[in-house]
């Protein structure tokens, strides 16, 4: 592909969240916007990898910008939820202590909550805790209910936005890194990537961890640095661990502590621990790691059993402003969305560390103010469609409506998953979407494929082979997750490795 010729108004370099959502608010106006990431597809970083819940917004430092974007965020949540058709749930949330000790920390909580604005939080005793969720740890010793707390699917979320604003005209490319700015003086003119050029007016930075990579190239903010912080999660088995809540502990210093959440898949998750990492790329799952949520989670709920266990993984934070050599400017880990200083045509959202996810919709739309602030006419787009309808998940209908599928395509008939019930049908549907998913981790994020007890073991084989088929290629090119993870490296005869082109 060469781009030298593209031309675009906006370039927003990210398909996170943060990214998604600012190209989806953006694409109500006329404007020319490309959305770029350098992953085989979007939302595959820290958006793909959290706790998937949607803050109240008590936790964050009241008059912080994560304070503001959280308590502005929540509530768009319910129409965005609507009208993106994203598993969604505003089932509340609990702070629970443990132990007379916690309680004063628990008050303090609640009005830091009050400072911010959260609305719908009230303490509630021990035994009405107990109550509400049985499995709780008998010496819980009171409980902050936020009742404007709710779970998602955060790649759900994600890629729903991001389809919405393909179909109001944002182009995507994947597979595209940012490499450097094109600049005129100050003036940024557009962006290198290892797919060409891309000239624009305006770039938006929504890079996550590279955030403060993306800002150096332009010379912005050269003191400003992201650390990874790194969190570590246990999934558990829906059919061992049954629950509805969203469980915090009382936090510390050190963050929000173990949580245990169900998620809107219906498995329970847990975690995340915070350990700042050196690489921004090692996502490695660690022993001390494991233990140490294990005693967190059972801290909360003492009857989780490690038999349950069945995936691991773990999330980057974007932490910003880790204290650098000789740096004096303190960020204080809040998030940055500003319009940058010292050149012309960029916008930083950067250190979107959680509570980003709950803050995505609200961040989207300060883009917009900043960009109305810096004298953009922005003309309304006339054919813009809020709705986007997700494609049909078999497991989720009645069984005529399983019959009427079958009947229009029967592709719906195959069962392709076993443990999710995800068919054929639903596999190639993705394949051929606006965003098409072109490996088996875009099949598992869109379809949840692959996510129960055999953790794709038997739907692996038939997964590729559907892929390959539907986008034209060989089996030897499907991969996970993009370029150097290919699943085939040869055909096998006789125990014996063979040429792919025998
Ligand atoms: C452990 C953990 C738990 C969390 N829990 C919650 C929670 O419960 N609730 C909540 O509200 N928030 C939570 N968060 C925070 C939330 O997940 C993030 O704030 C949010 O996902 C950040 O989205 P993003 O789009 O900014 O970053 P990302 O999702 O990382 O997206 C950035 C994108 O930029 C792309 N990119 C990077 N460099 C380049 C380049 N050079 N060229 C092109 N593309 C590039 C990447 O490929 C990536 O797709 C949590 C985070 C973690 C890690």
């Amino acid at each position: 592909m060469n781009n030298t010729s593209k031309q675009f108004d906006v370039v927003i370099i990210g398909g996170g969240i943060t990214g998604s959502m600012a190209a989806r608010e953006l694409s109500r106006y006329q404007l020319k916007i490309a959305l770029i990431d350098k992953n085989a597809d979007i939302g595959a970083e820290t958006t793909a990898a959290n706790s998937a819940i949607i803050h109240a917004g008590y936790d964050p430092v009241p008059g912080s910008l994560k304070a503001q974007m959280n308590v502005l965020g929540n509530p768009l949540w319910d129409e965005l939820s609507e009208q993106l058709d994203f598993a969604y749930s505003r089932r509340g949330d609990y702070v629970v202590a443990v132990g007379d000790e916690e309680l004063e920390n628990l008050e303090k909580l609640h009005q830091i909550g009050i400072q911010n604005g959260v609305p719908g939080m009230q303490i509630i005793t021990a035994d009405e805790m107990r109550r509400r969720e049985p499995l709780i740890n008998p010496r819980v010793s009171a409980a902050l209910w936020a009742k404007t707390g709710g779970v998602c699917d955060p790649f759900g979320a994600n890629i729903a936005a991001a389809e919405n604003a393909v179909m109001n005209g944002v182009q995507v490319y994947r597979d595209t890194k940012f490499t450097g700015f094109l600049m005129e003086g100050t003036r940024i003119t557009g962006i290198s990537t290892n797919q060409g050029d891309f000239k624009c007016r305006w770039v938006i930075n929504a890079a996550g961890v590279y955030a403060d990579e993306v800002m150096h190239a332009a010379g912005v903010h050269p003191e400003f640095k992201i650390t990874a912080r790194r969190g570590e999660y246990f999934i558990l088995d829906r059919a061992g661990c049954s629950m509805d809540q969203v469980l915090f502990p009382v936090p510390t210093d050190a963050g929000k502590g173990i949580v245990v959440t169900a998620s809107v898949h219906g498995n329970v998750i847990v975690g995340p621990n915070a350990n700042l990492i050196d690489d921004k790329e090692d996502k490695a799952i660690t022993r001390p790691g494991m233990d140490e949520i294990w005693s967190g989670a059972q801290k909360l709920v003492p009857s989780i059993k490690k038999s349950d266990i069945i995936a691991l993984f773990s999330g980057m934070r974007a932490h910003g402003n880790a204290p650098t050599p000789g740096g004096v400017v303190d960020y204080q880990h809040d998030f940055m969305i500003e319009i940058a200083p010292g050149v012309e045509g960029l916008i930083n959202l950067a250190g979107i560390e959680s509570p980003g996810l709950t803050a995505a919709p609200a961040i989207a739309l300060r883009v917009v103010e900043l960009l109305k602030d810096a004298g953009e006419k922005l003309l309304e787009n006339p054919a813009f469609n809020p709705i986007r309808k997700n494609r049909p998940r078999f497991r989720h209908l009645s069984h005529a409506q399983q019959k009427t599928l079958i009947e229009e395509n029967p592709l719906y008939g195959r069962v392709v998953c076993r443990c999710e019930m995800v068919t054929e049908g639903e596999i190639v549907a993705e394949i051929h979407s606006p965003i098409p998913a072109t490996t088996y981790d875009g099949i598992k994020r869109r379809t949840w494929l692959g996510t129960g007890r055999c953790l794709g073991g038997f739907d692996m084989p038939k997964v590729v082979d559907i892929l390959a088929r539907e986008l034209g290629v060989s089996p030897f090119e499907i991969t996970k997750k993009g370029a150097g993870s290919e699943y085939l490296t040869c055909y096998t005869k006789d125990g014996v490795c063979h040429d792919k082109t025998e």
